[in-house]
């Protein structure tokens, strides 16, 4: 095999990058037990490696299909998943919360004090919700007022709101500026309210309140929306006065620069950040997220460290269930090639974002992605979203896709 100049340099690099291994087995400790940590896990120890994953909570309760239950059209119990499968896998699994990294002495301590080595550290946290971005929006007035943008308690509180809302009730929802978990999850939310409003609650009616005017598969949203809720949904977008910049939890009330609005139920999905473990390992920037290599998913900031998923900056990908999954395995086979003192090798990877807008009406948007200049790239061609003069066959079997979807991702990182 003939070796390019710039492979000869890669290969120097990455042994040059790479560890001083303690004998024996590589350790790899993974934080965050979610899409992207999860899977990085099994994939992992697929390998020779000693894989711990520290996960703070018992067992996982996905975010995609949540707006499903916020609807009334699915029980949040189809959306939780145990840890046994990983267990299985001879992972060492620990549920406890990692509440420091130093990146110096490859070590993170857990919440008992208990400190744990690592070649590699793979950050998977999610995101954390930040509550001192909005006026008038923390933890007290989530109570009231909720994201439910972290499935579990706060999908039930906001379904147990709109179960209690009398009918010609108005509902409003805050949508953030970019980035966020799931760009087209506040549209899905937003549809499948309405579909909840038309059969349940005709007299009532969704606002949605957006920092933006442009949004992914918008042309296929308001065309829905336009056809099947066209009096229980209103979208104002930011050149219409749609920013909210400040929140009334006591009157349920959202402030724009263009005017106030009162709802008897409010969801404010506040900007977000990479998970607060991030911060403290010194791997987030201003922004609040992660700059990464794109081949390999190491920090830009902190060597040994890898970030996948909702907290990493990936460039055109989108924060989504699929793209953690998806940047995961890319990222595993990247710490494969490092740990054996390897470059690692230039990876493509999908996304695809299915969204219901109604129980029997899909839409997708699909991408492949490259590295290139630093990020993750489009490639240009691939990829797409659903055509817009479809017809409603095809709307429904989307619909399908969508569940054949989430149930070959959760077995795959969970079961
Ligand atoms: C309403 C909604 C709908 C969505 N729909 C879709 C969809 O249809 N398709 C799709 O692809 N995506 C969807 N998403 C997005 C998807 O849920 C996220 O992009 C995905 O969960 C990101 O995976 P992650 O592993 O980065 O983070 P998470 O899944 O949030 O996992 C992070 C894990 O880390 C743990 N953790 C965090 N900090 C620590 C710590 N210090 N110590 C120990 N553990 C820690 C958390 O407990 C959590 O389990 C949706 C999101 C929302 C909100």
């Amino acid at each position: 095999m003939r070796l390019s100049r710039r492979g000869v340099i890669a290969g120097m690099a990455a042994l040059a990058a790479a560890p001083a291994l303690a004998q024996g087995t590589p350790k790899v400790v993974v934080i965050g037990g979610g899409f992207g940590g999860a899977t990085a896990a099994r994939f992992l120890k697929r390998g020779p490696v000693d894989v711990t994953l520290i996960e703070a909570e018992p067992s996982y309760t996905a975010c995609p299909f949540s707006n499903a239950v916020i609807a009334g059209l699915r029980p949040l119990d189809q959306q939780r998943f145990g840890y046994d499968g990983i267990r299985r896998d001879g992972i060492t699994l620990i549920h406890t919360r990692a509440t420091a990294v130093d990146a110096q002495a490859r070590r993170v301590t857990l919440a008992d004090g208990t400190a744990l080595q690592y070649d590699r550290l793979v950050l998977a946290p999610g995101i954390e919700l930040r509550l001192d971005a909005l006026p008038g929006y923390d933890a007290a007035a989530a109570e009231t007022l909720p994201h439910a943008w972290k499935a579990g308690a706060q999908t039930t509180l906001l379904r147990r709101q709109l179960e209690a809302m009398e009918d010609g009730g108005t509902v409003l929802m805050s949508v953030p500026a970019n980035p966020y978990r799931c760009p087209p999850g506040p549209y899905e939310r937003a549809s499948l309210i309405a579909h909840y409003l038309k059969a349940k609650k005709p007299r009532s009616k969704l606002i949605v309140l957006d920092a933006k005017d442009a949004f992914s598969k918008q042309r296929l949203f308001q065309q829905a929306w336009a056809r099947l809720y066209p009096a229980h949904l209103e979208w104002i977008g930011l050149s219409s006065g749609g920013k909210v910049t400040e929140v009334d939890a006591a009157t349920r009330t959202l402030v724009t620069d263009f005017g106030r609005h009162t709802g008897a139920v409010v969801n404010v999905i506040p900007p977000q950040r990479a998970g607060a473990i991030a911060q403290s390992a010194g791997v987030a920037d201003r922004s609040g997220w992660c700059p990464i290599d794109p081949v390999s998913f190491e920090s830009r900031a902190q060597p040994n460290i890898h970030v996948i998923g909702d907290a990493a900056i990936a460039g055109a990908m989108p924060k989504s269930a699929f793209a953690a999954n998806a940047q995961a395995k890319a990222c595993a086979e990247a710490l494969a090639d490092l740990l054996a003192g390897r470059a690692p090798r230039q990876p493509r990877l999908i996304n695809t974002c299915y969204s219901l807008v109604a129980p029997d009406y899909g839409i997708s948007i699909a991408g492949v992605y490259r590295p290139a200049n630093g990020l993750l790239a489009d490639i240009e061609g691939a990829g797409g979203v659903s055509p817009l003069d479809a017809p409603p066959e095809n709307r429904a079997l989307e619909a399908t896709y969508a569940e054949d979807w989430f149930k070959t991702i959760t077995d795959e990182v969970f079961a």
